[in-house]
């Protein structure tokens, strides 16, 4: 089995969307095994999001993902990293599938609703970045 790094964004959590979203990844067979809710400061952000940071809308999303607290949580099941990003669907919601976290729910390309790990090496990176071995069982 395989784990991968999701954010519920904070569009999402000030919507009181959380319920909604999880359902989404358990109905897809992911396992939630670590949850939390944070506040990001700017600098966290910044380094989390750092391979974005020479993009047109790094400061935006910078700006976004400290505005409000977001939940992130560790997703457990086979194939999850691109199980997630398939339920989760496009970046821009104009583009998402039917029945996708981001076609129901996301407000605009930036206020997208989630995150996901996009390949093993980053699931690695951003679990260890927000949760210790002491949280993840
Ligand atoms: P994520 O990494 O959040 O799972 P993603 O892999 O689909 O999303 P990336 O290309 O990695 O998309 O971009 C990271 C995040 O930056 C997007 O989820 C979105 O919030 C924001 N973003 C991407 N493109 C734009 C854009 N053109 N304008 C504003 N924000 C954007
Ligand atoms: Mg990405």
């Amino acid at each position: 089995v395989e784990r991968t790094l999701s954010i519920i964004k904070p569009d999402a959590t000030k919507r009181n969307l959380t319920g909604k979203i999880v359902s989404k990844f358990e109905d897809a067979g992911l396992r939630v095994v670590a949850s939390k809710r944070i506040h990001l400061s700017p600098a966290q952000a910044g380094a989390f999001y750092a391979e974005h940071k020479e993009r047109p809308f790094y400061g935006e999303l910078v700006e976004f993902m400290g505005s409000e607290p977001v939940v992130v949580q560790v997703l457990e099941g086979e194939n999850a990293i691109a199980k997630n990003r398939e339920v989760m669907g496009a970046t821009d919601p104009a583009q998402a599938d039917a029945g996708t976290i981001r076609k129901d729910f996301a407000l605009s390309k930036g206020e997208n609703s989630v995150h996901g790990s996009d390949s093993p090496e980053s699931a690695a990176r951003e679990i260890a970045f927000f949760f210790s071995g002491l949280e993840l069982v």
